[in-house]
């Protein structure tokens, strides 16, 4: 029986944090300002134990101090990543296990869009936090790692199960499908589309989404396509230099 809930937390204009309780404790994935998080806490009588960061980005640890100074907690984050996640008290890494109430969190390193970026899969919930990494139908702009780098972390995130949970860090779904749509016109997109402004318009969230969805239509899970290599090179070029060849042209959209 399930005993968790994961709530979606909006912060800061497009930001998610995520807040997951297992009966009255609580931890909380990237908050992004701390305000939010405070209201919700205690709106829902929880006790926030950990928060969790995926990377060090102001939008992901904005809210770190103040609620570690609010709530007798405790911030975990990459142990390569020490010196720049204000207030870190554990050191992950992908070889050990962070345990919440017996649900195990595993690290999977996801670098591209930082060098220190990593995703939490936790399979009881069937579940990935991605902060930056993967968003729907999108992936993270490069600022400190190589296209490679970020291929074999996606790489890495399409391998979960199908039906595993994607929560990411930011509501950047519309503006992904409609880079997707200038790409691959097709009947699919429009779908989903249609269904994106359905949801935004009554102020709901398109995440979490699935490894099964974003297989489908995710265009930067697909740089192995040869029909997706198609559309971008008359030669034959690798899954890397097709990865490469996406991301910039997301960039340059
Ligand atoms: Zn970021
Ligand atoms: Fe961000």
């Amino acid at each position: 029986m399930k005993d968790f809930n994961i709530n979606i937390i909006p912060c800061l204009n497009d930001n998610y944090s995520y807040v997951i309780s297992v009966g009255r404790d609580a931890l909380v994935i990237d908050p992004s300002e701390s305000k939010p998080i405070i209201n919700f806490i205690e709106k829902n009588n929880l006790e926030l134990k950990f928060i969790l960061n995926t990377h060090h980005h102001f939008d992901h640890v904005g809210g770190n101090l103040e609620l570690k100074d609010k709530y007798n907690l405790l911030i975990a984050g990459n142990e390569n990543d020490k010196k720049r996640i204000p207030g870190i008290d554990i050191f992950l890494n992908e070889t050990e296990k962070f345990v919440f109430n017996s649900h195990e969190f595993q690290v999977i390193n996801t670098p591209g869009h930082t060098s220190d970026c990593i995703s939490f899969y936790v399979k009881s919930m069937k579940s990935v936090f991605t902060g930056d990494a993967v968003f729907s139908l999108g992936c993270g702009r490069l600022f400190e790692g190589s296209p490679n780098e970020m291929w074999k972390s996606i790489c890495k995130i399409k391998s979960l199960p199908d039906d595993t949970n994607i929560f990411c860090g930011h509501e950047y779904t519309m503006n992904n499908a409609i880079f997707t749509k200038a790409i691959i016109d097709n009947e699919a997109i429009d779908l989903k589309i249609r269904e994106i402004k359905k949801l935004r318009s009554n102020n709901i969230p398109t995440i979490p989404t699935t490894i099964a969805a974003e297989k489908k239509l995710n265009i930067f899970f697909q740089a192995d396509s040869d029909e997706i290599k198609s559309l971008f090179s008359k030669e034959l070029i690798n899954d890397e230099e097709a990865f490469k060849m996406i991301r910039l042209a997301k960039d340059n959209f």
